[in-house]
This record gives structure tokens, sequence and C-alpha cells, in this order.
């Protein structure tokens, strides 16, 4: 092994140390949800970070030895490893072969390819979470763990990371056909775009025919409070306290009895307490299992329910408001709370806004017959999202002009979803390619 090797064989063996010597702390901050776990990508998604530039640097084994990817190789779209003839330095050593990838090293053994002669050129096996090599993996393949790198590095956003589908040839099949017919991008985005709208509205229109529209509302607005990791108990209050209950109490009580009843409340807030147990709820039976993990205090349950309960308060006027006030105006209603809770600062940010009139007014109005569609033209849009982009550039080929309006942002999410992120299509046999 050369000096070079060397140094860098010890540079690896001193990050690996690091990360085993850090990890009882790490572990000790998860445990306190204080710290979030890494979040494990699809196998795709995998196999599109140890393509990119982007994939963690100052990578070892578990053992220390250093390995360095001077050629992640050529992506596998048919049978056998993911990637073939890739150059590798490992401990220093140049190697060339291929490289095969799996979200946990067991999967290895789970896919047999010890006993398929496909794989016999393997030269890496590369993992995302750490743990013992495979059973079946052969001796001289060594595994490699990319999440505790990862970690270290940062979040990565997979989502945004491009694909197999991504080096399909330019321009996509779409778009040639939609260049040769005026106006025919629009009324693809706006036909999606209401598609999407009238789905989201079937909830409340089921809701509707049982004679309960306003619960279900309800409960999807407590569920959006949850962001992704609390919808379960907040849909889950919403469920075990129905709105009829709640409809005749002032919002401090409602607020008092959701907060009180679901376990957000603190002993030390005597005035809500006692406004609580006054009315009558008692606590429920089964804990909350509130998700704090890495939680920004602007995003705990405890800001969201108040935000709610004062949307709540306003919820008349906030379903006669045109599209285009809305998503303000809810902003100021969440914050009906923040004086006698002593809460800074709105408890709703424009963006959920954004999305909470998208998702929710919209399709509950739609729902009882209060829009029209020519209405949908006001809806306004959200934060440009990577998906939105993503399909954008597909169809037109450029990322200049993207849709500001809500209605055609959520044409281009339905398309992204139906056709670009379908796992059974492809740009060729995409029916947008010769609708
Ligand atoms: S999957 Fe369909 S919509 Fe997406 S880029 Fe390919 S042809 Fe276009």
């Amino acid at each position: 092994m050369n000096s070079q090797a060397s140094e860098t064989n010890q540079q690896g063996g001193h990050l690996t140390t690091l990360v085993e010597r850090a990890e009882p702390y790490a572990a000790l901050l998860r445990r306190a949800h204080l710290l979030a776990e890494p979040e494990a990508p699809t196998e795709l998604r995998l196999q599109a970070l140890w393509q990119s530039p982007t994939r963690p640097k100052d990578l070892a084994l578990l053992d220390g030895t250093p390995v360095e990817v001077l050629d992640p190789g050529h992506w596998n779209r048919t049978a056998g490893p993911d990637f073939r003839d890739a150059l590798l330095s490992i401990g220093g050593a140049l190697r060339r072969g291929d490289v095969e990838l799996h979200l946990r090293p067991a999967d290895w053994d789970a896919h047999g390819h010890t006993k398929d002669p496909a794989y016999a050129g393997v030269i890496l096996h590369v993992t995302w979470a750490p743990g013992p090599p495979a059973k079946t993996l052969p001796p001289a393949v060594p595994t490699l763990a990319l999440a505790p790198f990862a970690e270290r590095q940062g979040p990565i956003d997979f989502a945004s990371l491009p694909t197999p589908r991504d080096d399909a040839a330019d321009p996509r099949p779409c778009r040639l056909r939609l260049e040769g017919e005026p106006g025919a991008l629009d009324r693809l985005l706006v036909s999606a775009g209401a598609y999407r709208l009238l789905i989201k509205s079937r909830a409340f229109a089921e809701a509707l025919r049982d004679g309960s529209p306003f619960q279900a509302f309800y409960e999807a607005l407590l569920a959006a409070m949850g962001y992704r990791r609390n919808v379960a108990p907040f849909r889950r209050l919403a469920q075990e306290i129905p709105f009829a209950r709640l409809q005749q109490l002032p919002s401090l009580r409602r607020f008092a009895i959701l907060a009180g009843v679901s376990g957000l409340l603190k002993e030390e807030r005597r005035d809500l307490w006692d406004l609580w147990w006054d009315s009558g709820f008692p606590p429920s039976l089964r804990p909350y299992e509130w998700d704090f993990r890495a939680l920004r205090p602007q995003n705990h349950p405890f800001r969201r329910l108040a935000g709610a309960v004062g949307v709540l308060h306003r919820i008349d006027r906030l379903l006669d408001l045109s599209l285009g006030n809305l998503p303000e105006a809810l902003v100021e209603a969440s914050t009906l709370l923040c004086e006698p809770l002593a809460l800074k600062g709105a408890l709703i940010g424009a963006n959920r806004a954004h999305a909470i009139v998208t998702n929710l007014f919209v399709p509950y109005r739609l729902a009882l017959g209060s829009l029209t569609a020519a209405s949908l033209d006001a809806l306004p849009g959200e934060d440009v999202s990577q998906p939105m982009r993503e399909a954008w550039h597909r169809l037109t080929g450029t990322l200049r002009d993207l849709p500001k309006g809500g209605l055609r942002q959520q044409g281009l999410l339905q398309i992204h979803a139906d056709f670009c992120a379908n796992p059974a299509l492809s740009c060729q046999t995409c029916p947008l390619a010769d609708a």
C-alpha cells in the first residue's frame, strides 16, 4: 500500500471510529426524541444517490478501510447487479467490477444473489443501513453502509436525485406531442388539476351522504396540523372529541378540553386544567402517541392545536371567503388564542395555510357545491415543490414560467404522480405520449 493510500486508510479509520464513538450519545438523543433517525430512502433512490456526486464522502468499511468511488459504474437497467463496471479504491487498492445495492445487508441473502452467476462480478455490496454482512455474501466482497456517513453530512434530498427515468431521451414524448398543439399543455394542466381536486373532494362527498360533512372537515383540519408525524394522534383526537360536543363551547374551553384529553396540557397551566376538568371530559384511557422528535418549537402540537381552534372559531366566515383571500385570513384566524395562551407568532404559517386551502377548503366546498369550477382559476399557488418542477421540466424542457396558480400546480402534481413517478410506466409506454 502506498503512503497516500495508507494516509487515506487512517482518515477513513478515524472517521469510522468517530462515528462509533459518537453513537452512544446519538442513541441517547434518539431515545430522548431529540434527534431524528436519518430517513431511509427507497432502493431506487439509494441507487440514485450512489450514482450522484452528492453521495457521502470519506467512506469506509466497518473495519475502517477507506473506500473511494472513482467511477460508480453504469446504471444497469436489466437483470443483474445495479451498477456495472465501477472503479473503486478499497484500502488503496484499485478494483474494477460490479456493485449491488440494498437497503439492508440481509437483503443480499433474501434475494439469493450468490446462486446467480450474473452477480459473480460484484466487488462491493452497498447498503443503506449498517449491520453484519449478509450470511451468503462471498468473503471477498466487502459491505459498505452509507447511512452513518449520510447522517454526518446532513439531510439528503432523495426526491431530487435523478433516476433512470431521467436518463430517457429529451425531449420527452409528452413534450413533443404537446408542443405541436397550441394550448394543449394549459388544457392538460387545468384538467389534471381539476381531477386532483375532485378526487380530494370524494371523502367529503361521502361524509355528506352520511350526514356528517363538517365532522369530516374537522377531522381533516386537525390531521393537517400533524404534518407527517402527528397526523394519527390529531385525527384520533378529532374522532374521540367530535365537533358536535364542542360546538356550544367558547374557544378557550374547546382548546383546554382537546389539549387536556390528548395529554398536551402541562399541569402548570392551572387555568386551562380547571377549564378542562369543569367540562367533564375524562382523560383518555389510552395515551396519545405524540412524536416530538426533531420538532421545531413553532411546530409543537400544542401550538398547532391552538391554531386549529382559532380557525374553527372563524369557520363560517372563512368558508364564505374568496379563494384568493383565504390563506391570509387563515393565518390571521389561527392567532385567536395567542394572547390567552401567551403564544408568540403565527400558529399556522403561510405555506401551511395555502396547503390547507387546497387540500381541505376547496375539496370541502366542492363537495358542498359552494364552489364553481370557474372559481378554481383563482386558487392561490403553493411554494413550488420538486415534483412540480420535475413535471414542468419534462413537459416543457424549461424551468422558466412555472405556473403560479394553484389549479395548474395541482395539475403538475397529478401528472407527476400518475405518469412520471409511476413505476409501471416508462416514457415509451406513457399514455401522455400519444393521447
Ligand atoms: S412519463 Fe409521460 S408525462 Fe412523464 S416525462 Fe415521460 S412521457 Fe412525459
